[in-house]
């Protein structure tokens, strides 16, 4: 009494996954988010009650990064309560990868010490001086 979990059909003789709790055609274990079909032995991860496909199981469990919003795959920055790709954590002068000295200006970008002293230095050469 085994019944497809996608088409419902009664599994006989034919080949079929067990997957989720549940039999499956060959051809019918999709994935619930891209709906590709995920063959026998590829990584299925049911959750929540849907099937995802290894792809989307990275996707729907790795953080995003702050800086381009997509999905961080291997390494990581966390500053600011934020996760970042190491090369999105970036200097706002210099684009250079920051590191963990570090200056938060007050309108939120990020910059190193060297950096930031730069940047006070250019603030203070573009001010008019009072008349
Ligand atoms: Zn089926
Ligand atoms: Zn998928
Ligand atoms: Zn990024
Ligand atoms: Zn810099």
């Amino acid at each position: 009494m085994n019944e497809c979990g996608h088409c419902f059909v009664k599994i006989g003789e034919e080949p079929a996954i067990l997957a989720n709790g549940k039999m499956w055609h060959v051809n019918h274990l999709l994935c619930d988010l891209c709906n590709c079909r995920i063959s026998d032995g590829e990584r299925c991860i049911p959750q929540n009650g849907i099937i995802l496909c290894g792809d989307c199981h990275i996707k729907t469990t790795r953080p995003i990064c702050k800086g381009c919003g997509d999905f961080i795959q291997t390494n990581l920055c966390e500053a600011l309560n934020s996760t970042w790709h190491p090369t999105c954590f970036q200097c706002s002068v210099c684009q250079k990868p920051l590191d963990a000295e570090f200056h938060q200006m007050p309108n939120k970008m990020c910059v190193h010490a060297d950096c930031f002293w730069e940047l006070q230095l250019r603030i203070v050469v573009c001010k008019d001086l009072p008349k």
